[in-house]
């Protein structure tokens, strides 16, 4: 069995969110637990995570993730909440202690790779010598396959449905195989574009774990984000497929508090539906 964790469950703002006196926010700072909600981060196992925000020195605290065990991060696209790229700069000697041969690979669209090297070069003046930073940023096409041996598991990068003018990037979601378990991640899309729809519909994987957007809570979104009805059309468009079954088990995750919802607000919109509610550190074994 396979074990994702997530180490964040909430959009960008995080809630309860800077600055905000809303009703979802002020219910959070009352209740505490799960509706208290850092940026979306996934673990995979203590080697491979998806997504490296802001919250990410906090995770490694509450959760003892030890990043200095990380082999593989795959980033979703360039937004501040899925990678902070300053915190990359500590595998540079000086800053943190990394054996040579300790090498983190970061795979993300074209958009992740410009937004790193840009962001060294402000600091370092930085000509593309990522090795100084024990750094292996690695390109990635909409849909490219990539396998990793030694983890025993494999990756597609599906394209999302994202804002794409604002973050000048092609936003991805993943689709992976740990060991003999299956499972997507799909935080910060809309409902899936139709070249998606089709990759799925000709791959027919079989997903142990489904995990989707909800970030406008309970609030009916389709492009950019999803909730709502379309979060159900997702689901049952799987099913269609044969991708999700009565086995599959069925996540929401990445809330904004503009959302309009408590933790508990969404059990009872979803759970009816089959579907569970993501917090942060909740341990999913598929
Ligand atoms: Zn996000
Ligand atoms: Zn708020
Ligand atoms: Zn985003």
């Amino acid at each position: 069995m396979a074990k994702v964790t997530i180490l964040g469950s909430a959009a960008a703002e995080g809630i309860p969110a800077m600055f905000c006196n809303c009703r979802v926010c002020q219910e959070a700072w009352k209740n505490g637990g799960k509706d208290i909600r850092k940026r979306a981060a996934y673990k995979l196992n203590d080697h491979v995570r998806i997504d490296f925000g802001p919250d990410t020195l906090y995770q490694e605290h509450q959760y003892q993730l030890h990043s200095e065990n990380l082999k593989h991060v795959f980033i979703t696209h360039n937004h501040e909440d899925h990678i902070d790229t300053h915190l990359l700069v500590y595998r540079m000697p000086g800053f943190s202690v990394v054996e040579p041969d300790n090498i983190l690979n970061i795979y993300g669209s074209d958009g992740i790779y410009h937004k790193i090297h840009q962001n060294f070069w402000k600091m370092f003046h930085f000509e593309g010598d990522f090795a100084k930073f024990r750094l292996n940023p690695v390109k990635l096409q909409p849909f490219e396959h990539i396998v990793l041996e030694d983890e025993d598991m494999e990756f597609y990068a599906l394209k999302a449905d994202h804002m794409w003018d604002q973050v000048l990037d092609r936003p991805f979601f993943y689709v992976f195989r740990n060991g003999k378990s299956w499972a997507m991640i799909a935080n910060d899309t809309g409902y899936f574009p139709d070249e998606t729809w089709a990759f799925l519909e000709e791959k027919k994987f079989k997903f142990d774990l489904v995990i989707t957007d909800c970030t406008g809570g309970v609030n009916d979104i389709e492009h950019g984000h999803m909730s709502g009805k379309w979060v159900l059309d997702t689901k049952k468009r799987l099913e269609k497929i044969g991708s999700v079954t009565a086995d599959t088990k069925y996540y929401i995750n990445h809330f904004s508090h503009n959302g309009n919802a408590t933790h508990a607000e969404l059990e009872a919109h979803y759970n009816p539906h089959g579907i569970q509610v993501g917090y942060d550190g909740l341990e999913i074994e598929y």
